[in-house]
């Protein structure tokens, strides 16, 4: 037998296997998912050429796939795989120089980065190198499926080189045995190498055994065309990513070609998991190449309120057009986000028009993470504002309403959009607000929720429609009736009450708009409205509503009341002083202003004596 030859690495080799050795401790089981995903490639390389008829019959006979065995007693790690194999001059070329742009780039980065991350090894294409973060010594078998090719095996133990020698009786394909350092030796253990390969290796094509056991039962299904899957296999995959046996709301599984190449599997859960107040909820979804994991759960992959999604991203483009160290490539990921956005939006539209009362449900459930998302960007906005749903004046109870809907109803003349906050539906219509809009028969929008204000605040106008808080409608009731006040009288009981109120109002106006309210108060900050300034009060950020300024009076001059008050200041000034004080704090309890009702006790008394004559 010759001795065997003995090779040294190139330098950036021996420079890059003296960082991979000595500073990267942390997630040094990612050598699993680069050994397998190596594996992996060797099959897929194999299965083409055999494909494509280039192999030999004899050699098709045994078919791709990879095994793992461990030997905890030795302290060795065994990964075989049945794939194309390599020649001698492709061991020493593949295994001992830099053939990749990829190491170059990770060895700068290393440069300028004294404490790099582990998870650029796999990201920089360097992941053979990996195995010697946790082996004293590294034996590769392999033999080439060409024909007549022979087997040799390299050694290293990650020092300044290898040695290369002939090896009999191989079967095509690799086989790899890692010695383990003496604090590696976790990995010869089969249930800890078990875990790691569900994390990373879960959904290998090729038949992936640990042990003699089969490793990889699910499958990647998202790279299986629709019509193959079926429903019970969503299902085992979807509790397998979501961790939840209950059914998914909704599922998305597509393929696109432009801009990027993706297979996507996305779940929506039936449920919201995130309660609020108990903070924000992580993203879900993996990011894959070629079914083999690049990152679980990367932040940038979704808009942060698309955090309810579950499943997986799969994007052939990663590594191959754009090679691999430049995954951290934000253009690359941003490019990722924007096509998945937009087609998930989409998505949803789809699904709302298929089946509303199904949209419904998932709305109830998951409609904060949109408006969360019309809060917080402007892009998607368009898109969202579309698949908003708001219980309306015109619905009936329980049921709601698109923004398009309600735009095909407006009747003519009807200019804008509008929306009024109130608790529920009964005070919603029961508010002087809405008056004039029952009066018109213009649809409202009734929203319950503060955030619903702020979103259609932020959202300012649909098809074209401005979108306007009833509080600020400038809208107009049907000329006034007989009995009510002239306009110049109306006027001049105005200058009156603010006379009277001094500071407590702004301004004192005839309104246009009361039908049966004797007086409403109205937001005098043009930017503000009444339920805003509530909501902010309650979230304890009165900082964002600037200087309180006192409200405007409107007056209505067609109610009963207002209209005798304008002869009752003249013939009884201190009764009239008293009722108009007593309307303002009525007007401005209806609109949530009034701080301490228990103010107004004092002056009803005062009133009831009045009434009773006492
Ligand atoms: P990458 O996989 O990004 O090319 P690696 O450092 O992981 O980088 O592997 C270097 C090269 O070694 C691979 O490109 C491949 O040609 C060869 N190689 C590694 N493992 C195997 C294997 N199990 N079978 C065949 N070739 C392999
Ligand atoms: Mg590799």
């Amino acid at each position: 037998m010759s001795q065997p030859e003995q090779h040294s690495f190139q330098a950036e080799i021996q420079q890059l296997l003296s960082i991979v050795i000595h500073s990267l401790y942390t997630d040094r089981e990612v050598f699993v998912r680069e050994l397998v995903s190596n594996a992996a490639d060797a099959c897929e390389k194999f299965r083409f050429l055999q494909s494509s008829g280039q192999t030999p019959a004899a050699e098709g006979e045994i078919p791709p796939g990879i095994q793992l065995k461990t030997d905890a007693e030795a302290g060795t790690v065994t990964i075989t795989d049945t794939g194309i194999g390599m020649t001698r001059e492709e061991l020493v070329q593949n295994l001992g120089t830099i053939a990749h742009s990829g190491t170059k780039a990770f060895l700068k980065a290393l440069a300028e980065n004294q404490k790099p991350d582990t998870k650029l090894i796999g990201q920089f294409g360097v992941g053979f190198y990996s195995a010697f973060m946790v082996s004293k010594l590294v034996t590769v078998y392999s033999r080439s499926h060409v024909e007549g090719a022979t087997g040799w095996k390299w050694t290293s133990d990650g020092g300044q080189g290898y040695a290369i020698e002939p090896a009999a009786d191989l079967p095509r394909g690799t086989r790899i045995v890692l010695e383990l350092k003496d604090d590696a030796k976790n990995f010869a253990e089969g249930s800890e190498l078990k875990r790691i390969l569900h994390r990373y290796s879960n959904f290998v094509t090729f038949p992936l055994e640990l042990d003699g056991e089969r490793v990889n039962t699910v499958g990647a299904i998202w790279a299986r065309s629709k019509n193959e899957v079926k429903e019970e296999e969503y299902q085992a995959f979807y509790e397998y990513v979501a961790h939840d046996s209950e059914p998914p709301r909704y599922r998305l599984h597509f393929t696109a070609d432009a801009p990027l190449a993706i297979q996507a599997l996305l779940f929506v859960p039936s449920k919201n998991h995130e309660m609020p107040g108990m903070g924000r909820g992580e993203p879900e979804v993996h990011l894959y190449c070629r079914k083999v994991l690049i990152e679980a759960k990367p932040k940038a992959l979704f808009p942060e309120w698309l955090r309810f999604l579950r499943g997986v991203v799969d994007s052939e483009d990663l590594p191959l057009n754009v090679s691999r160290e430049r995954m951290q490539d934000s253009d690359l990921l941003k490019k990722l986000n924007k096509a998945l956005t937009n087609r998930f939006l989409k998505f949803l539209g789809e699904e709302a028009e298929k089946d509303a009362a199904a949209y419904d449900s998932f709305y109830s459930e998951h409609h904060r993470f949109l408006k969360e998302g019309i809060l917080s960007e402007w892009e998607h906005q368009a898109a969202l504002s579309k698949l908003m749903r708001f219980a309306s004046s015109a619905t009936e109870a329980g049921k709601t309403t698109s923004l398009a809907a309600y735009v095909s109803r407006m009747p003519e003349g009807q200019k804008e959009i509008y929306f009024l906050l109130a608790p529920d539906r009964a005070a919603a219509e029961s508010s002087p607000y809405f008056e004039v809009f029952r009066a018109k028969k213009y649809e409202v929008l009734i929203v319950e929720e503060p955030i619903d204000e702020f979103v259609l605040d932020r959202l300012r106008e649909f098809d074209g429609k401005k979108i306007t808080s009833a509080e600020k409608a400038d809208l107009t009731v049907e000329a006034n009736p007989e009995g009510a006040l002239s306009d110049e009288d109306a006027g001049l009981l105005a200058a009156w009450f603010k006379l009277t109120l001094g500071e407590g109002v702004k301004d004192v106006r005839a309104s246009k708009r009361l039908v049966d309210s004797p007086v409403v108060v109205v937001e005098s900050d043009q930017f503000m409205t009444g339920s805003m300034r509530r909501t902010l009060k309650m979230m304890g950020r009165e900082s964002m509503m600037g200087q309180e300024t006192p409200p405007d009076l409107e007056l209505n001059p067609r109610h009963p009341v207002i209209v005798r008050l304008n002869t009752l200041r003249q013939t009884d000034a201190d009764l009239a002083g008293l009722v108009v004080h007593q309307l303002l704090d009525q007007a401005r309890l209806a609109a949530g202003r009034l701080e301490d009702p228990r103010a107004m006790l004092d002056r009803l008394s005062k009133l009831l004596s009045k009434v009773v004559g006492a």
